[in-house]
């Protein structure tokens, strides 16, 4: 008998009638005669609800207690699909990730996890119940309970598929797979049937939030299978895998953007070593994460930084830089929060040439201005107008013919 690893997002659990219509689906893939284990995010929006109760009772919650607080949605979810099953004359049992086996580090909140010992669930399995493991958690040594990280039950599937060698991972969510682009933006984006795991990394790291990116990097790491599909209905999704084909992966896969963007460049920056450090250093001590950096060349030995980080986190680095600014010798630090950015993506792109001049091309066509560029050996990113995002996506999308097949 095969094991089958299936993963509910919020929104396909989001009440009980989607919930009864996830516990119907479990049946069928047991009375297709396979050994099903399942792993729910919390319903809907209440991970956020859970944060905003927390914010109002402290100003700042201990990170401990946070961590045990937020995994009780998963749980609630796991238990309530459990009694559909139940209800239903299934044998089914849920389990919460430190019942499930999964142990991780301790950093709270964006725990990793660093072993799962599967043997309940086996155990579990073998006695014909369908299992229900709550995601997004884990268990420290210490025996605290943590958190993987928003999203993070993505991550959690794809580790119990692997320790469990399953085929594959499937995520059911409420939309139909990858896209070309985000369909809401581009209406005639298109659904991919494929694609690997570099391509589905970068987009899931520059903007498309369908995967985890941490699950896409476990599932390259481990050759794990991972299907992208609809809770509601039962159309094929998207396959991330090792083996697509070279003339897929031969040209542009999809367009990602992301429009919580914000740029800050200190201006005046004395060129000698140590500064870059110095700065950087400062942010990632008061938890900034920065995203591309960019450094002119000097002039006289003073030069401009710029980086690029969320809209959220301007403030706090604004903060963070005053004293900096003083003791580096650099003029002045300015923000700009009204960005976007746009990024093409495709394996092919390492080999081929013209597709950078391609893309500026396009935006320049429309007007769109750069305000900055970065890439990696698969992906070109322009930074711009954030209400640009929508017309230079639309752009390149044509552009990069990825309507058609
Ligand atoms: N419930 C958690 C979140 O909203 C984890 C997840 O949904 O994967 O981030
Ligand atoms: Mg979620």
């Amino acid at each position: 008998m095969a094991i089958i690893v299936q993963k509910y997002g919020g929104s396909s659990v989001a009440d009980a009638e989607k919930i009864k219509n996830v516990a119907c689906r479990l049946m069928r893939a047991q009375e297709q005669g396979n050994q099903v284990v399942a792993v729910v995010s919390a319903m809907g929006k209440t991970t956020d609800s859970l944060i905003s109760l927390a914010n109002e009772v402290s100003t700042r919650p201990n990170r401990r207690e946070m961590d045990s607080l937020l995994s009780t949605g998963e749980i609630v979810t796991a238990t309530l699909l459990t009694m559909a099953l139940r209800s239903a004359k299934h044998k089914a049992i849920s389990l919460t990730g430190a019942q499930a086996g999964i142990t991780t580090d301790s950093s709270h909140s964006k725990a990793k996890i660093t072993g799962i010992n599967p043997e309940r669930i086996i155990e579990e399995i073998n006695r014909g119940r369908i299992v229900i493991v709550a995601g997004f958690q884990g268990i420290t040594e210490e025996m605290d309970v943590t958190t993987l990280g928003r999203g993070g039950s993505d991550t959690s599937a794809v580790a119990l598929a692997i320790s469990l060698n399953a085929d594959k991972c499937e995520t059911y969510t409420d939309v139909e797979g990858v896209y070309t682009a985000d369909p809401r933006i581009v209406p005639a984006a298109r659904k991919i049937e494929e694609i690997g795991y570099e391509d589905m990394l970068e987009l899931a790291s520059v903007g498309a939030k369908v995967m985890h990116s941490r699950a896409v990097e476990l599932g390259w790491v481990y050759n794990m299978p991972i299907l992208v599909a609809s809770s509601f209905n039962d159309n094929p999704g998207t396959l991330i895998h090792g083996g697509v084909p070279m003339e897929i992966r031969n040209k542009v896969s999809g367009i990602a953007h992301d429009l919580n963007i914000a740029k800050i460049t200190v201006v005046g920056v004395p060129d000698k070593p140590g500064i870059a450090s110095t700065i950087f250093e400062e942010l990632a001590d008061k938890g900034v994460s920065v995203d591309s950096i960019v450094q002119n060349a000097s002039v006289n030995r003073i030069t401009d930084l710029t980086f690029t980080l969320a809209r959220g986190d301007v403030q706090n680095a604004m903060k963070a830089l005053e004293p900096v600014i003083k003791s580096v010798g650099a003029k002045e630090c300015v923000s700009d929060v009204t960005l976007g950015k746009v990024s093409i993506i495709g394996a092919g792109m390492q080999s081929g040439p013209g597709y950078a001049s391609r893309m500026f091309k396009a935006l320049s066509d429309k007007g769109i201005n750069i305000e900055l560029i970065s890439t990696s050996e698969i992906r070109i990113t322009c930074i711009i107008d954030g209400d640009k995002v929508p017309e230079a996506v639309q752009a390149l999308h044509d552009v990069f013919e990825l309507e058609a097949e």
